[in-house]
């Protein structure tokens, strides 16, 4: 697998990272067995957080008996304060079973008072900065979900990294943030190069995105064969095509303004409806069949319908969907779908 240089970083990564989050699905045996497959594919690279569960204690387990070397591994804290940030920074270290992080990233940064609260002092800037040189951590770098955020705090000077969504449904990146970590030289890490599995065809995805040589995607990563796809996809090379791009067009023009990112930073609601899966049901049902639409899509709606419109989830999101909203044409949608058939 070609390595590219991550930035400023100087660090050869594959081509194409392990994201850390499927991997919270499987047991802690076949979690293991991927990451060594996925390792002994090429790819050396591995993207994770503090709050994917038992992430990051899986990936641990794979790695064990790799050299340390070998590896560069990032992770997430969404620490606000230095305490915070301490402790979630020494427990990521246990449970990989390593001395250093190669990136470690403030995770999701996504409001000006919480940008605030990690930069005043006594704040989890100061404690990463701290890490860094107490060798805890090799660089420091953030992720986010909005382009706003991200371009200042890219401006700082702060961070080497860099992560934002980026696939060729969400590709707001592509005009500003993504030739500015060119110009920085700072690593970009593409968050949900497929859309958080909403993209099904990997070869459509991956060509867009290798488009770009500096970026690297991180595929959330649940089974093997979804790794030897995608890396024999990137080991092909082969370009964009123009009957490509006119599938990108149409595609575009499906989802619309307000399709969801699927995200999950609107959770928990209080009547537990999964509202990714539920404002998917267009979208799922156009693309999968019918009885796997049903069994996927079916019980989220039944779940919508007892929205309360308490508008809690809506303070989370951070695209400003207006769920409630969206919600009721999805079930509507579903309800006029399930009469034609
Ligand atoms: S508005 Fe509906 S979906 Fe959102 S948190 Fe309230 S009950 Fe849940
Ligand atoms: S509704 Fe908003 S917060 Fe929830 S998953 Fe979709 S984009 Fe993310």
């Amino acid at each position: 697998m070609e390595k590219v240089r991550f930035g400023k970083t100087g660090l050869m990564v594959s081509k194409v990272a392990l994201g850390g989050i499927p991997i919270m699905r499987i047991s802690k045996t076949e979690a293991a067995k991927l990451v060594q497959e996925t390792i002994s594919l090429g790819i050396n690279f591995i993207d994770t957080a503090h709050v994917y569960a038992d992430s990051e204690e899986k990936i641990g387990e794979g790695i064990k008996g790799i050299p340390r070397e070998d590896l560069v591994i990032a992770t997430k804290s969404p620490a606000n304060d230095k305490i915070t940030f301490n402790e979630n920074l020494d427990l990521s270290l246990k449970r990989l079973g390593v001395d250093y992080i190669d990136i470690y990233q403030l995770h999701n940064i996504g409001s000006e008072k919480r940008r605030d609260a990690i930069f005043a002092p006594g704040g989890a800037y100061e404690g990463l900065q701290e890490a860094v040189k107490a060798g805890k951590v090799r660089f420091p770098g953030f992720s986010s979900h909005s382009l706003v955020i991200a371009i200042d705090l890219m401006k700082s000077g702060k961070f080497a990294s860099v992560q934002l969504p980026f696939n060729y449904i969400d590709h707001d990146a592509e005009k500003e943030a993504i030739p500015l970590a060119k110009k920085l030289d700072m690593g970009f890490i593409a968050m949900k190069p497929m859309g958080g599995g909403l993209l099904d065809k990997a070869e459509l995805s991956f060509r867009y995105l290798l488009q770009y040589d500096h970026i690297v995607p991180d595929p959330g990563i649940e089974r093997i064969e979804e790794i030897r796809e995608i890396v024999g996809i990137v080991e092909r090379k082969s370009a964009l095509t123009e009957s490509d791009k006119i599938e990108i067009e149409k595609m575009r023009t499906e989802f619309g303004p307000s399709w969801c990112h699927r995200c999950n930073y609107c959770q928990p609601c209080p009547q537990d409806i999964p509202i990714s899966t539920a404002l998917g049901a267009k979208s799922s049902m156009k693309r999968f069949s019918i009885e796997r639409a049903r069994s996927m899509i079916g019980p989220a709606i039944e779940k919508a319908r007892n929205c309360l419109a308490c508008g809690d989830c809506m303070t989370r999101c951070p695209y400003d969907l207006q769920i409630p909203e969206l919600l009721k044409e999805s079930i509507a949608y579903w309800d006029s779908a399930q009469l034609s058939k």
